[in-house]
């Protein structure tokens, strides 16, 4: 948290995050850093995400990016987050008194996962922590790499993501690093379906004039019946992306094309029905905070995450807004929520279509 803040400020950080209260009113960070949620994924029920990178540690700059834009997107990979500093943590969290219900665990976070060279030992570990079913999501950039496949198949559910086959819409949505091919990263998908038993759930998110035109989508769906993926599962912005110009297409548009990707393909409906995780208010509020800091959520998301009656919850987003922790944005006719701490502040997402 920022030294910036005020005594009063701190507690209310401290509460929320779970952490102690030093005598100088500022809060000493003593939870795990790298897991969080379960979070409510609308592909996954109740993921409880591992974050393998740093913030926005990526090889695209997309769009529709909810974690802001990417400084400089790289393919540079290393072990950002070292497999045994995730092993620590999942040891501590499995051990808690109270495990919240999850449905997986998912490989994902800040930024792009298989960035992180450590992936099988990573999948190891948490494989010797917990029989969950494991996810990777994955904006599939380094697919060509047959290493990345091969950590990739350690796991139960990859969800790889293709939202264009043309190289010159591919670089206008994606907006990857340089030496990102589309026609690379399409063959790598390719490869990895020969070689990968588990399920493949291909996502495709569609932009407002971006990726939405008649010629793109035949071409998409002509790629996608190669790949064999077993769910195709079509998307659109749901949440305030890191550039303005990243719009959403309407549902017309989705149950419109739904049929051009055969009969795996599926339009990804809100998500509902969580349920409510128990537990202390302090092992909820961590979780307000550790999603606020990754994904921008509207009130009822949070209440569908924490289950805190809605006037609390009112309650301390109004306190962390006042004291500079939380944002609101309009997004959609909805208010979303954000976090700005850790030194790190979301993207001006109020800014024109600069370098698009
Ligand atoms: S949406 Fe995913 S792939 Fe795109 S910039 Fe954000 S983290 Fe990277």
């Amino acid at each position: 948290m920022s030294g910036s803040l005020g005594a009063a400020a701190a507690r209310a950080a401290a509460l929320l995050v779970g952490n102690d209260i030093t005598s100088t009113g500022m809060p000493v960070q003593t939870a795990s850093t790298h897991i969080f949620g379960p979070v409510p994924s609308r592909r996954l029920g109740r993921s409880l995400g591992l974050d393998l990178v740093p913030l926005k540690t990526c090889s695209f700059d997309c769009l529709y990016c909810e974690l802001g834009r990417t400084p400089e997107p790289s393919a540079a990979r290393r072990a950002w987050v070292p497999a045994a500093v995730l092993e620590r943590e999942l040891t501590a969290w499995f051990s808690r008194d109270s495990v919240p219900p999850c449905d997986f665990v998912t490989l994902s976070g800040s930024g792009e996962p298989t960035l992180n060279r450590d992936l099988p030992e990573i999948v190891a570990a948490v494989r010797r922590r917990t029989s969950l079913p494991l996810a990777l999501l994955t904006n599939s950039s380094l697919f060509s790499d047959p290493e990345v496949r091969r950590a990739a198949r350690l796991v139960d559910v990859v969800l790889p993501s293709l939202d264009a086959v043309t190289p010159e819409i591919f670089r206008r949505i994606n907006r990857p690093a340089a030496g990102i091919d589309i026609l690379d990263i399409i063959a790598g998908l390719e490869a990895f379906r020969a070689e990968f038993a588990g399920e493949i759930w291909l996502e495709i998110l569609f932009c407002a004039g971006i990726n939405d035109g008649e010629a793109e989508i035949d071409r998409l769906a002509a790629v996608v019946r190669r790949l064999g993926a077993d769910r195709v599962q079509l998307n659109t912005v749901a949440r305030p992306g890191a550039y303005a110009v990243a719009r959403p297409v309407d549902g017309a548009f989705l149950a419109r094309v739904r049929p051009l990707f055969g009969e795996h393909g599926e339009i990804v409906a809100p998500f509902c029905g969580l349920g409510v995780v128990t537990g202390p208010i302090s092992d909820r509020a961590a979780i307000i905070v550790d999603v606020l800091r990754r994904r921008p959520c509207t009130a009822t998301d949070l209440r569908n995450i924490t289950g805190m009656p809605a006037a609390e919850l009112i309650k301390l987003l109004e306190l962390l807004a006042d004291d500079g922790i939380v944002v609101g944005r309009s997004h959609g006719g909805e208010i979303f929520f954000e976090a700005t701490g850790g030194g790190y502040r979301v993207a001006d997402r109020s800014a024109g279509t600069d370098n698009l």
